[in-house]
């Protein structure tokens, strides 16, 4: 049954009821006691409709859940009608605040920058990353005008051409973002960033990587390109003049040969699905094979000692003997002849160091921070002369990441060279 119903029979019965009672009392006592009777029945009830009135209006003032009075006849349905209309408001609130919250939290998180600003571009909010990304601070610019606080004249050229449907590659403050925005509801728009520096960045290594390699790898081509002219020009070229030219062109193969080798270690080294697998390493006997290669690439021009006191450890075989011999062999490229080349392997506290110690040429300080970088090279022509790539120390920066191991430097002109490897002590197998 409607509550609209129940209130009208519920009302209806009792003004009913006071009007029979009326009559009723008529009849026993007289007309006019009668009456007098039913006027005070009609009043109280009137009476108990006003109060009730009264304790709505009163909670109506302070409208919660906990203090919805009481009620009496249709004034319970009333009152718990009411109760019930407050407790879905409030689960409304409730969820509107958790779903306000969420949404808050999604937007802090979101790497993204966003800026919601009026139709006049002031401020009205923005998220953390849209902080850093503009300088902006939203306790303190919060109503001040987006262009005032992006000083950017690319950015004033967007905001006046008003071409929002392209997005904008923006300079700001050592960033690079791509900005957009976006107009939403009548009188309001998004600018929403995205920080393009990092990847920029190695888009950048990658063009400059591309450029050295290609560089790397026209000399060689040159050289074998002229010899093979000169034999096509003058095919009765005399033996011993033909037998130095293949000479030279084999070798300037063999040097392609050696870049291309190392550019495609490298990239296997950082592309990230290339998982590093570990195994047990036997140091001694790889260190004892890696001495032996020593001495055959110093064929006697050096004296190589080896000592090895330091634990077996878990790695991978491949990188960690490319790594090490990679030091070794400079160690002998760039110490002249008569030289002394120490290698060491022991265990510390900090974790097993690997240590290989030269009295060769030696390097100026400002070169040693830039050595791991993709071919660089304190001297190119006596890195060319001992058949460097200028990869060899870019290979050992990434097999040592991989590994959790720092390379250390320490290095003299016309005195020697230092290099220390340090491992991780958890890179240990416990014996
Ligand atoms: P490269 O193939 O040219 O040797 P690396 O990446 O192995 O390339 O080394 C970078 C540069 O570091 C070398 O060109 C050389 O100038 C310098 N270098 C490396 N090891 C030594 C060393 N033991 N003594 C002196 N210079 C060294």
């Amino acid at each position: 049954m409607s509550s609209r119903l129940i209130f009208w029979i519920s009302n209806s019965v009792r003004i009913l009821l006071v009007a029979m009672g009326t009559a009723a009392a008529c009849y026993m006592w007289g007309t006019v006691i009668g009456l007098l009777l039913g006027i005070l029945a009609m009043a109280s009830l009137v009476l108990v409709q006003l109060f009730y009135l009264q304790r709505l209006a009163d909670w109506l003032d302070h409208p919660t859940s906990s203090r919805l009075p009481d009620g009496w006849g249709a004034w319970t349905d009333i009152f718990s009608r009411l109760y019930k209309l407050r407790r879905g408001d409030e689960k409304n609130q409730t969820e509107l605040t958790e779903w306000l919250a969420r949404f808050r939290q999604a937007m802090t998180l979101l790497p993204d920058g966003v800026v919601i600003m009026d139709d006049v571009l002031f401020l009205e909010w923005c998220n953390p990353a849209a902080e850093r990304h503009l300088g902006l601070s939203l306790t303190k610019d919060k109503g001040m005008r987006v262009t005032n606080l992006v000083r950017s004249p690319e950015f004033m050229d967007y905001i006046i051409l008003g071409r929002y449907d392209t997005p904008l590659t923006l300079s700001f403050r050592d960033r690079k973002l791509i900005a957009h925005i976006i107009p939403f509801e009548n009188r309001r728009q998004i600018l929403v960033t995205h920080d393009v520096t990092e990847s920029e960045r190695i888009d950048m290594m990658r063009r400059d990587f591309i450029a050295n390699a290609s560089h790397e790898l026209r000399t060689p081509l040159t050289v074998i390109n002229g010899f093979l002219e000169i034999a096509s020009l003058q095919p009765d070229l005399d033996i011993p003049t033909r037998n130095a030219h293949l000479k030279l062109m084999s070798e300037q193969g063999e040097r392609m040969q050696r870049l291309v080798e190392d550019m495609l270690t490298l990239t296997r080294l950082e592309s990230m699905d290339h998982l590093l697998r570990t195994e047990s390493i036997n140091m001694r006997g790889l260190l004892e094979q890696i001495l032996q290669e020593a001495h055959a690439l110093s064929a006697g021009r050096h004296k190589i000692t080896l000592d090895c006191q330091g634990p077996d450890i878990r790695g991978s075989t491949d990188e960690i003997r490319s790594a090490l011999t990679n030091l070794v062999t400079n160690a002998i490229r760039y110490t002249p002849e008569h030289g002394e080349i120490q290698i060491q392997w022991c265990n510390a506290p900090q974790g097993p160091k690997f240590l290989v110690i030269d009295n060769g040429i030696g390097i100026s300080p400002e070169h040693i921070s830039r050595l791991t970088e993709r071919f660089y090279r304190v001297d190119k022509s006596r890195s060319r002369e001992t058949q460097g790539t200028g990869l060899g120390l870019a290979i050992v920066k990434h097999v040592l990441l991989r590994h959790n191991a720092n390379l250390f430097i320490d290095s003299v002109p016309d005195q020697g060279s230092k290099f220390a490897v340090q491992f991780p002590p958890a890179i240990v197998i416990d014996a």
